[in-house]
């Protein structure tokens, strides 16, 4: 049912310098050789440079296996250092030109340039495809930044100081290792298009109710079995749920209960009937009881263990949309099933 982001990260090749004709002739080579695992291969002569390999494969055809290894290294050092010279130019021609977008799709960058220089003119800012695998947080600097496209990189976290992104308009971080999802992402108040499609995400939690300006969210590919209550409130404008666990042949697997506690049960009947006013004084074992943190997402009221209920809604032009409720009691169990 889950979609493989490593393998749908693979087939897109990055963007390469151009390089002359020569040049691009032992590139090609080199690539061949990179899938053979090059380490595995026995070292011999070191030809250095490009100029070397080159003579040398022509000379020797039954060694050029041999020397592509050790080629291989020398050029993909020098071929890194060239991409990370061509994203640090592309910053300078942005601060230079006062562009408000810079798009570094495909370049397989580890890691973000500065962005410091760009601090107060880039809007639209692009990461796709790359090998970035913890958040960029030289993009907090963007005091203005409206769109952020991460997609396909191996991002395991979102900090929750995403909110700092004010003005974040359009957040796309699809094909990552993301498994939760930030506090802080729910207090981006302009957001209106959420791509977390195609991560390793299992729960959403309810804040995302938070996001008023929201309109379009794809939740695609994921670990999914229902969403929040808070779902409702938003105003979607389109939602895309598929290849999660959200089919409703799944949902009566989704939301087993276990019976209650009795002593669940007698602390919500002690709170919903306000059995306080009844004693002079509770002890502090009853008291500790009492003590509830949950409320129940139906009736508002207590709630201790409870139970979970799924409701089907159609709403935001889908139907069968799985919406969990953690209510307080069977007759908010009911209700839920009813409505
Ligand atoms: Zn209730």
């Amino acid at each position: 049912m889950q979609n493989h982001p490593q393998l749908l990260r693979r087939p897109l090749p990055p963007k390469l310098p151009k390089l002359p004709l020569r040049k691009k002739k032992v590139h090609t080579e080199i690539c061949v050789t990179e899938n053979e695992n090059v380490e595995s291969v026995p070292k011999q002569s070191k030809p250095t440079l490009y100029e070397g390999l080159i003579k040398s494969r022509k000379k020797h055809e039954s060694e050029a296996s041999a020397m592509h290894g050790e080629g291989f290294k020398t050029v993909a050092a020098t071929r890194y250092e060239t991409i990370t010279a061509m994203t640090n130019l592309a910053v300078v021609n942005c601060q230079i030109y006062g562009r408000n977008a810079l798009n570094l799709k495909g370049f397989f960058i580890m890691n973000c340039p500065d962005l410091t220089p760009l601090a107060f003119q880039l809007i639209y800012l692009n990461l796709s495809f790359n090998d970035i695998s913890s958040f960029p947080t030289e993009v907090f600097c963007l005091k203005h930044l409206q769109i952020l496209i991460l997609r396909n990189n191996p991002i395991k976290v979102i900090p929750s100081e995403i909110q700092q992104l004010k003005f974040l308009r359009v957040f796309n971080i699809a094909f990552n290792l993301i498994t939760t999802l930030p506090p802080g992402l729910f207090s981006l108040l302009h957001l209106e298009e959420l791509d977390i499609s195609y991560n390793s995400i299992a729960f959403i939690p309810n804040e995302i109710q938070k996001l008023r300006s929201l309109k379009k969210l794809n939740v695609d590919g994921n670990d999914l079995t229902a969403f929040p209550p808070g779902i409702l409130k938003l105003n979607l404008k389109k939602i895309l749920f598929e290849n999660n666990f959200t089919h409703p042949s799944l949902w009566k697997e989704n939301s087993l209960n276990s019976p209650q506690r009795l002593t669940h049960l007698t602390s919500l009947f002690f709170l919903k009937n306000n059995l306080h006013k009844y004693y002079d004084a509770i002890p502090v074992k009853i008291q500790t009881l009492l003590n509830c943190t949950a409320r129940c997402e139906w009736c508002h009221g207590p709630r201790f263990d409870g139970y979970r209920v799924i409701q089907s809604c159609n709403i935001f032009g889908v139907t069968h949309l799985p919406v969990m409720f953690h209510v307080c009691s069977s007759s908010c169990y009911r209700k839920v099933k009813e409505k």
